[in-house]
């Protein structure tokens, strides 16, 4: 047999012939998104431009199986500053399959997604802080491949409320993170804590997930995330801060914090203090198992819930996103591709 490699004799063969399309608007809602056709095997490059604050451009990228993959990646952003552009793949139900709320720097304008539902998907993108009479041009390159199916990682929650003497989180450094006990003996930290782990276990009792309290047992010596359960006020005055997103939990080792000393000044009951704290941490975890934020004050990835609104139950429900102008966070369900159901 002769293998003809060409005069040059190389043996490269060519690269793939780019495919771009043009944006079409109007593309802002999921009804109206523009259809585009991705050749199979190859990529597409569509090149879009932001016309209004908030635009955002909706495409229809065809129907997907499980197991296959599609990523997309920012190529080009005309803007002069560096812009926060929001985009993620939908599904059929708008729902958000992956986000990235916050593509400033090239390392994070980038996506991937392996599809776990099958059916249609979405991409959509939306610039939050455009200013409304401005419009700038970007592109997108579309990549759509196969994967195994991630199976969910054994996930361990250890509740630390020991305190530690310094921990950096999601670019934050802490230190001098109070144990829990720092809220006060007239609180009864151990029963408070007790009632707290069980709520939290509560809220994730469809998932396979083990919720540990360092009031019940030591530090795991098996790889685990931690939630540092503090009785301190922390200096940053959020009542929690976790490290990432971390979609479909692709990271079972990392770790969150909570301030429960926020909560001591505000006059809630015992039973308030519980579910707040219980609302708080739970809320902190699911970020570790790839949620985002919500809006919704009865959901727990609500993005800014009122004190009088976090000392009563939350639980995981479909709800809007927060951080994208359209479409919806499926929690419970993307809980369930994260870490698995319960068996
Ligand atoms: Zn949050």
């Amino acid at each position: 047999m002769v293998l003809w490699v060409g005069l040059g004799g190389c043996g490269v063969p060519p690269a793939p012939t780019p495919n771009a399309v043009q944006e079409i608007e109007p593309n802002d809602s999921f009804p109206g998104a523009q259809i585009v056709t991705i050749p199979s095997g190859q990529t597409l490059t569509i090149n879009g431009f932001f016309v209004w604050g908030q635009d955002p451009d909706i495409y229809d990228l065809g129907t997907f199986e499980a197991g296959q993959t599609l990523s997309a990646s920012l190529t080009g952003d005309s803007a002069v500053n560096p812009n926060n552009v929001q985009f993620g793949f939908f599904d059929q139900d708008q729902e958000v399959a992956i986000l990235d709320d916050n593509a400033i720097t090239a390392a994070e304008q980038q996506i991937s997604l392996t599809i776990r539902k099958p059916g249609k998907y979405y991409l959509a993108l939306s610039d939050p802080n455009q200013p409304p009479s401005s419009s700038y041009t970007y592109s997108v390159l579309i990549t759509v491949g196969s994967a195994a199916i991630p199976t969910p990682p054994k996930q361990i929650v250890f509740l630390n409320y020991n305190g530690i003497s310094t921990i950096t989180i999601g670019g934050f450094t802490f230190n001098n993170v109070l144990p829990f006990s720092a809220i006060g003996s007239s609180l009864n930290p151990p029963l408070i804590a007790s009632l707290t782990t069980s709520a939290i276990q509560a809220d994730y009792t469809p998932y396979n997930i083990q919720i540990l309290s360092s009031y019940d047992t030591l530090e795991p010596t098996v790889p685990h995330s931690t939630v540092y359960v503090s009785g301190g006020s922390g200096t940053q005055q959020f009542y929690g801060l976790a490290s990432s997103v971390d979609w479909y939990n692709q990271d079972p080792t990392d770790n969150a914090i909570v301030f429960a000393g926020l909560l001591t000044n505000s006059g809630l009951s015992q039973t308030q203090f519980v579910t707040a704290l219980a609302n708080i941490t739970a809320h902190e975890m699911g970020h570790l198992s790839g949620l985002a934020h919500t809006v919704d004050h009865t959901e727990l990835m609500d993005q800014v819930t009122p004190l009088n609104s976090l000392d009563q139950p939350q639980t995981f429900h479909l709800a809007p996103l927060a951080e994208f102008p359209v479409g919806t966070e499926n929690t419970p369900q993307l809980l369930q591709f994260a870490l698995g159901l319960f068996q």
